[in-house]
């Protein structure tokens, strides 16, 4: 339902909390995050209200890390529980992914994954998408590609967006009919569903169009389609007040 991104030189678990704080209003049944940490990926999600993720993040810290998404959840598939919260991970935990929306054809692709040996937590028609990431992300791939071919396959609408323990310099999203906004920082960048999630740090935004892909650095940003020809997003400068 509400996604955050953010790479850049602040505590990502700050500006993720407080992004999925100002995405609260759209509703919600769990919430979850996860930040990349020397080689890992460090996670938490709770069924229930932000708070109660808050709550186990201070009982349990997360590592310190500048780079981080978060989420929270609208159950579609699968009851709002712990586990079916995002993030999901890949079968090594190397890669997680948050999304939004329906991917159709997650049933397949699960029997696919099981066949092979995959071992799925959740019952979530997410799950598989953190599976195929990362599966191209261990055959080599930079996680960008690895986003870009796992479109490719999907069917639905969905935001999703990705990080990979080994490449703590990205973030990456993917968009079909649900929304994905980025937020243009100085040595930072953001992603959200909309530009709440960012709006206290920054004012410039770009919409990304149907079917793209985008990978935030601290450096910049760069869009491509699904088949990774460059594309570009609508740039636009956010004027509106945002009632705190
Ligand atoms: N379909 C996904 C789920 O049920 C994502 C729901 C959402 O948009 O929050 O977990």
């Amino acid at each position: 339902c509400g996604i955050v991104g953010y790479v850049g030189e602040q505590q990502a678990r700050d500006v993720v909390i407080e992004g999925l704080r100002r995405l609260e209003y759209r509703g919600y049944d769990s919430a979850g995050i996860a930040l990349v940490t020397d080689g890992t990926i460090a996670s938490d999600k709770r069924a229930g209200k932000l708070a109660n993720l808050e709550k186990a993040i201070e009982e349990s810290p997360l590592p310190p890390s500048t780079t981080g998404i978060g989420h929270t959840r609208w159950a579609t598939h699968g009851a709002p529980n712990d586990v079916n919260a995002h993030p999901h991970l890949g079968a090594t935990g190397r890669v997680a992914v948050v999304h939004n929306g329906i991917i159709e054809n997650f049933a397949r692709l699960r029997d696919e994954l099981e066949r092979a040996g995959h071992d799925l937590k959740s019952e979530t028609d997410t799950e598989v998408t953190a599976h195929l990431i990362e599966l191209e992300v261990v055959a080599g791939a930079d996680l960008t590609a690895a986003m870009q071919a796992v479109c490719r396959r999907l069917e639905g609408a969905f935001t999703l967006v990705a990080v990979d323990a080994e490449d703590p310099t990205r973030v990456v999203a993917a968009r079909r009919n649900s929304p994905l906004v980025v937020g243009i920082g100085e040595g930072e960048n953001f992603i959200g569903s909309d530009v709440a999630a960012f709006i206290e740090h920054t004012r410039e935004a770009l919409e990304l169009g149907q079917d793209q892909v985008v990978t935030i650095t601290r450096a910049g940003v760069e869009v491509s389609d699904f088949d990774g020809n460059p594309a570009e997003g609508r740039r636009y400068h956010v004027d509106w007040d945002l009632a705190s």
